[in-house]
């Protein structure tokens, strides 16, 4: 486990400190990570298949820093997750989600202002580690979620603009 998560085992505590968390939380690798996600995750595990934060539901001894999950040994995935730790102890208003944002963040994910702060954060970092290669792989899954979700998004105001125009033809 350890020597298979060796990028992540390495960037671990320097991350943790890259982003001035207060309290470390507990990291779950591999099929530790899925077993949590299994038994704990209430979200679609296909949004982000590489890692997850999970502060929701969990056991008690984990709720005042909230849990990160990581399967693939990756520093950007770690990097996102620990980002998400990091706020989650700062401010929780983004976390604790009535519907409005429950909504928000189900259509506009990549747009939700943790995950851009998150996404943003890992790339930096990546870029500060030197971490080129990976950066450059980051930033195209980066912009494809951009274009996903602005889809998404054109596609909600399209159904509204024709469900509009077909009220308008009735009445
Ligand atoms: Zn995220």
């Amino acid at each position: 486990m350890v020597k298979k998560y060796s990028s992540c085992k390495k960037y671990e505590q320097l991350i943790i400190e890259d982003l001035k968390i207060k309290i470390k939380p507990k990291i779950f690798y591999g099929t530790d990570a899925k077993d949590f996600i299994e038994e704990y995750g209430t979200r679609i595990l296909g949004k982000n298949p590489n890692g997850a934060f999970l502060y929701q539901g969990i056991p008690d001894e984990y709720k005042n820093t909230g849990v990160v999950c990581i399967i693939k040994d990756s520093v950007a995935t770690l990097a996102h997750e620990l980002c998400h730790a990091k706020q989650y102890q700062d401010d929780t208003k983004w976390f604790n989600r009535g519907l409005y944002l429950k909504i928000f963040y189900f259509f506009r994910y990549y747009y939700y202002p943790t995950e851009i702060e998150a996404f943003t954060y890992a790339e930096m970092y990546l870029k500060k580690v030197e971490l080129f290669k990976e950066a450059e792989e980051y930033s195209k899954l980066k912009r494809k979620l951009a274009i996903e979700y602005n889809l998404i998004y054109a596609f909600i105001f399209i159904i509204l603009g024709l469900l509009y125009a077909f009220l308008l033809s009735k009445f």
